[in-house]
């Protein structure tokens, strides 16, 4: 391959090349200042075309090649720049985005969290007075009561204990029930009703939402009673005679007794 010369993208053409030495020349005459009729017998000599410009064009080429070098250079160089800075930002940005969506999974997951947990809570049942046992059972029969039998179950309770709801629902009475004293009825959330009677006060009203554990009132000995305690009932409506096991009720509703 020796007889092919190698052309890369800005060399200069052989001919141009020869033309340097005499631009040179040109060069020396007009930088000491030699101009006009003094250069012109030296410049005659010369062919035409060294004289109208070309060859200091072609000398200017030899910088012009260097500055498209460079300037190709610099270009690719800003390209790759720009390149880079355009993946660092994708990257940044992709980064970003991965961490958001991982934030709002987290807070995703925390809501449905507080939601099963407070959801758990709410389905949850508990004793109407913690502690405290059935001092006289369901279905007991004695005089005392109209029906023959007892309709709930008696909870052992000192005069002014706390007594609250078994579970979250809807007041439907709260105030004096006859025989059964100042009472409050709740229409459970599972549309069974839970009655509490006998109270020395009430601290809730009717149409008011309560949850689980929610204070509704204080033992007492109010109505047809001998003694204080806490009567309570669990039944599938709102009507007398409608009663439940309030021990099996609340076994199924999963308090311990
Ligand atoms: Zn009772």
């Amino acid at each position: 391959m020796a007889f092919t010369r190698a052309t890369g993208k800005h060399r200069r053409p052989g001919r141009i090349h020869r033309g340097t030495a005499r631009a040179a020349g040109v060069a020396a005459l007009t930088g000491s200042g030699v101009v006009g009729s003094l250069a012109a017998p030296a410049l005659a000599a010369e062919p035409a075309a060294a004289q109208t410009g070309i060859t200091p064009v072609v000398t200017l080429g030899d910088t012009v090649a260097d500055r498209i070098d460079a300037q190709a250079a610099a270009q690719h160089e800003a390209a790759r720049e720009a390149a880079e800075a355009e993946a660092r930002k994708a990257a940044e940005e992709a980064a970003r985005e991965k961490a958001a969506k991982e934030a709002e999974k987290v807070r995703a997951e925390k809501e449905r969290a507080a939601r099963e947990a407070e959801r758990e809570r709410l389905n949850a049942f508990v004793s109407p007075i913690p502690g405290s046992y059935v001092s006289t059972g369901y279905k007991t029969g004695g005089a005392v009561w109209s029906s023959g039998s007892h309709t709930g179950v008696d909870f052992h309770a000192a005069n002014g204990t706390p007594v609250q709801s078994v579970g979250a629902g809807t007041v439907v009475e709260a105030g004096w029930g006859g025989a059964y004293g100042n009472q409050v009825v709740i229409k459970m959330h599972d549309g069974t009703y839970t009655q509490y009677g006998h109270l020395s006060s009430v601290n809730v009203s009717a149409g008011q939402q309560v949850t689980p554990g929610q204070q509704i009132g204080l033992s007492g000995s109010t109505g047809n009673v001998t003694g204080a305690h806490l009567h309570f009932e669990a039944r599938t409506s709102a009507d007398y005679g409608s009663d439940l096991d309030p021990v099996a009720y609340l076994r199924a509703h999963g308090v311990s007794l």
